[in-house]
């Protein structure tokens, strides 16, 4: 059941990105206001019910991975004040793709708090141009972001400080060619666990887009090295940027009664498998060269 619930949202919930520049159907309900909580340890969920936001802690400066859609920046904001935390102590915001729903409140949410940006080196070009790239497999048919001003150029495997705060930058394109996911350590009460914020590895595109032909998709082996990465990689806590796509609702639901629901070594690898299977059904359905 679980596995299956994975795969209706893997495949759903990006379909909706194919609608014409807006207005966006799902976005009304990702924007949702969602009560913030501690994730584990210095991580907590600062994002809507539909988008995932997560703030990494520390009493020297902070670290903020997605900024939602525009009109998220304010929630993400008033979230992070809840929990008793200043906007001016975001040191670093990254991002895991540089699509609407996950960059779009990246702008405002580094004009309220003055943090550098650091993104792969696709990802900067669409936040410098604020447009969206010819080479992104959505192209024609999403909305682009608005601009972000102070834009750093991270590396594969690259780890960021940000006061006391380490997260490591994985490149895992597919999605689109600038997809990057995160890993760190959190801990309590000495337990310490490896989180990791997954991005989306869904082969969504225009309709005229075939990620098996070469001209629209020279990066064929990307895929492929990212679901190696979430396969190989340890993994106790999987954040994605959809939540729904790490059942990140089931599993909190559980831990009232128990306290290590969101706790699942295995979740990356089953990421990896039903991205993979999307990927392979999806290529059985384009048409032959
Ligand atoms: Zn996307």
């Amino acid at each position: 059941m679980r596995g299956r619930n994975l795969l209706v949202l893997l495949l759903v919930v990006p379909l909706s990105a194919q609608n014409k520049h807006s207005p966006c159907a799902n976005c009304a309900a990702w924007n949702e206001p969602q009560q913030p909580f501690r994730i584990y340890g210095n991580t907590y969920f600062v994002g809507t019910h539909g988008l995932s936001s997560v703030l990494i802690t520390s009493a020297t400066g902070h670290i903020l991975i997605d900024g939602a859609l525009p009109e998220s920046a304010n929630l993400i904001a008033a979230n992070i004040r809840a929990l008793g935390f200043r906007i001016k102590d975001i040191k670093l915001i990254l991002n895991s793709h540089a699509h609407f729903d996950h960059a779009g409140g990246i702008a405002e949410l580094q004009r309220l708090s003055g943090a550098l940006v650091a993104v792969s080196p696709w990802t900067a070009e669409v936040m410098n141009k604020g447009a969206v790239l010819p080479d992104d497999p959505q192209f024609g048919t999403i909305d682009p972001i608005a601009k972000v001003a102070r834009v750093q150029i991270l590396k594969d495997g690259e780890t960021l400080h940000a006061g006391a705060v380490e997260v490591t930058a994985h490149f895992t394109p597919g999605h689109t060619p600038g997809g990057t996911s995160f890993s760190w350590r959190s801990c309590e009460n000495g337990r310490c666990l490896n989180l990791i914020y997954a991005d989306s590895l869904s082969p969504v595109s225009a309709g005229s887009f075939l990620f098996s032909r070469r001209k629209d998709y020279p990066h064929n082996e990307d895929f492929e090295r990212s679901f190696a990465f979430l396969e190989s990689t340890p993994c106790d806590i999987l954040i994605t940027p959809h939540p729904g796509a790490s059942e990140l609702w089931e599993r909190l639901a559980q831990r009232n009664s128990k306290p290590d629901a969101l706790i699942d070594p295995t979740a990356c690898r089953v990421l990896a498998e039903a991205s993979r299977k999307q990927l392979h059904e999806r290529l059985a359905k384009e048409p032959v060269k």
